[in-house]
């Protein structure tokens, strides 16, 4: 297929001035870039023609080159190379604003606005206030602006200069094949500017981390893993964004009798021997003092007993939960002789399978097991 004339394809006339070509290219570009028509094998055809007229027609020598010899004075595997180079600012100039336009960025990055980055606080309660609520004293690292360069991150006297890898744009462009990819500049992370004497009190950065100490009120009812939102106290925002939100994270401390299970407490009550077997009663803590069970006669380990309303009234509920007390049987130790021989009398009395039904019927699995 026969090449078009340079200035057809840019749809310029032979004297055109470099303001034109350009102005023609842009126009073009913007029309036939493949961000804009993706995977369009006829428009990426004509964008790759654009270009390579463009990048003729804009280099003074080449365009002398062409006008003389025609195709035959540019070689045109140069021709789409050209991006690479000398010519780049040039290429990087006539697209800014079709970049502008198409990814949003603006000309170059040393505008761009960050919110700061949401904080996350651990902060350990223990359950009487969970379960009552608390108001505390939180100290928390901040990245806060340097004090020294207010900012700049640039020593005292100096200022950032623009960066020479990307002239200020914050991206580059690297060629691959005939496509070109936007990046953000290596050199100045896409700021465009880059700091030559960096700030000795934040070493460039701008920011320094501090403490600040923030008063944090806890809902009465909160459980592990609830977290409460402080707008706005998390870090500051880059370049006047706002500032990121801190998130308080509810950790509850372990309880010597309770253990907590959403609004429910557990705990867990041991009693004599003597009391399961002949009744009694007992008393347990609960989170606002004490409660007495009635333990029935004949009651074996592991029998839950509930107490209604003596649990947590979570954030979000309408009742209190429940206390749950397990009872557990205990064994007795350090014996004397004579409580041992009481012992050994009280056995000898049983009837075999009369006091100890639970005994009985595993036994008698046993046997049936054994086929006897
Ligand atoms: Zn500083
Ligand atoms: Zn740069």
């Amino acid at each position: 297929m026969a090449k078009r004339d340079y200035y057809e394809v840019l749809g310029v006339h032979k004297g055109a001035t470099e303001e034109e070509i350009k102005k023609a290219f842009r126009k073009l570009a913007m029309k036939y870039h493949p961000d804009r028509n993706p995977g369009d094998k006829s428009v990426e055809e004509k964008f790759k023609e654009v270009k390579e007229a463009y990048d003729v027609l804009s280099d003074p020598n080449k365009r002398a080159a062409y006008d003389h010899y025609g195709h035959a004075g540019v070689d045109p595997s140069m021709a789409g190379a050209g991006a690479a180079g000398a010519g780049f600012r040039d290429f990087a100039d006539a697209f800014s604003d079709i970049f502008g336009d198409i990814f949003g960025t603006g000309r170059g990055g040393r505008s761009q606005v960050y919110r700061g980055a949401d904080l996350r606080y651990n902060l350990e309660i223990t359950l009487e206030e969970a379960a009552r609520g608390t108001e505390t004293k939180i100290r928390v690292p901040v990245m806060a602006e340097c004090d020294v360069c207010h900012g700049s991150g640039a020593k005292p006297g100096t200022q950032p200069v623009t960066c020479p890898t990307c002239g200020g744009y914050g991206q580059v462009r690297m060629q691959q094949g005939f496509f070109s990819i936007q990046q953000t500049c290596p050199r100045c992370h896409g700021s465009g500017r880059i700091i030559a004497e960096p700030c000795t009190h934040c070493h460039g950065e701008g920011r320094v981390k501090k403490h600040k100490t923030l008063s944090v009120r806890i809902p009465a009812g909160v459980d592990e893993g609830d977290r409460i939102r402080l707008t706005g106290e998390g870090e500051a925002g880059i370049n006047g964004g706002p500032p990121g939100d801190l998130y308080v994270m509810v950790h509850l401390k372990p309880h010597p009798v309770f253990t907590r299970d959403h609004d429910d407490l557990h705990c867990e009550m041991p009693i004599s021997f003597a009391t399961a077997a002949l009744g009694g009663e007992i008393t347990i803590p609960t989170l606002d003092g004490q409660a007495v069970i009635k333990i029935p006669p004949e009651t074996q380990t592991g029998k839950t007993f509930r107490l209604r309303g003596k649990g947590i009234k979570g954030v979000r509920s309408r009742e209190p939960g429940d206390l749950l007390c397990h009872v557990v049987v205990e064994t007795p130790v350090n014996l004397t002789e004579r409580q041992k021989a009481l012992l050994r009398e009280f056995e000898s009395c049983c009837q075999e399978g009369k006091h100890h039904p639970r005994a009985k019927s595993f036994m008698d699995k046993v046997k049936e097991f054994f086929g006897q």
